[in-house]
């Protein structure tokens, strides 16, 4: 057995003794569906300017709203078509397994939920690409059914019901994060057996809390990423490598344990 696969096992035998297993992501987990960082060579911010993501200028600047829109609609955010990989699979399966307390993530893409999570299980911390919210009476509206109104020249849509300004559902920069979410994303955190990180550099706050909470609280801390992290010191185990292979094995020799328990 190589190195990388004793410590799949010794994930595997967590997970299989555990009831409640918390699993955190970050962009790292979606790269292998094609979705870039936001700040790598590919990255969104190479095209766009990340000051025109701020809360402020999107609720004052039409200008800079209309440039939000574009982007959505221009077909440059892979993540709208995106399909989950490998990683995003093996998490549903912990589901079936009976074994997942919930994904807290802090990716805007929706591929937990397209990978079959319940809707329920997954907290966004920084909302969702894939719908738009009313700033007005709160209705939302797929992003499929915004982007074909900006495809008929809508350059700045509003609400069909109230006329109230549109705002893409995820999290901008200086606005707070969903309190509900964040609220029951903690007490998740603080009540898990095992955390499990994947794909993420977990420098982003107060997101980067979640793993903390569950290690002080005597969870047994996993980071899976490619790199270094803030937190690889705080690790129980830390695997370097793709989320995707790793998940994979680790969902493999899961069931081959709870097999053998069962016999
Ligand atoms: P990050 O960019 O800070 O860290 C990602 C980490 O994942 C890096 O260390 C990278 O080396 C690693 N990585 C890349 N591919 C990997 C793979 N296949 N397997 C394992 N690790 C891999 O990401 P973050 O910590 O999530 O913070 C970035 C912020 O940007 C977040 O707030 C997030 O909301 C946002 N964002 C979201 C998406 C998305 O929704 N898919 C994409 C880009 C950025």
């Amino acid at each position: 057995m190589t190195e990388w696969q004793h410590q799949a096992e010794a994930v595997a035998e967590l997970i299989a003794t555990s009831q409640r297993v918390l699993i955190f992501t970050g962009a790292g987990i979606s790269t292998e569906s094609g979705i870039p960082d936001f700040r790598g060579p590919d990255g969104i911010w190479q095209k766009y300017d990340p000051d025109d993501f701020t809360i402020e200028k999107f609720l004052s600047d039409e200008e800079v709203r209309k440039r939000q829109w574009q982007m959505l609609s221009s077909g440059d955010l892979a993540m709208l078509k995106a399909q989950p990989n490998a990683a995003h699979y093996a998490i549903t399966e912990l589901n079936s397994l009976g074994k997942l307390y919930g994904v807290v993530t802090q990716n805007v893409d929706g591929l937990h939920q397209k990978a079959g999570v319940p809707e329920d299980l997954v907290f966004q911390l920084h909302g969702n690409l894939s719908r738009a919210v009313c700033l007005g009476c709160g209705r939302r509206y797929p992003m499929e059914t915004v982007a074909g109104w900006l495809n008929q020249g809508m350059a700045d849509p509003a609400c069909h019901f109230c006329m109230g300004m549109l705002k893409p559902d995820a999290v901008l920069f200086g606005e707070q994060l969903p309190s509900k979410i964040l609220l029951e994303s903690e007490r998740r955190s603080r009540s898990c057996d095992v955390c499990i990180v994947m794909g993420s550099t977990l420098s982003v706050f107060p997101a980067n809390l979640i793993p903390q909470y569950a290690r002080q609280a005597g969870a047994t801390l996993v980071i899976i990423n490619l790199g270094p992290t803030e937190m690889d010191q705080m690790a129980h185990i830390r695997i370097e490598g793709k989320a995707g292979e790793i998940a994979s094995l680790i969902i493999q020799y899961v069931k081959s344990k709870l097999g053998e328990n069962h016999d």
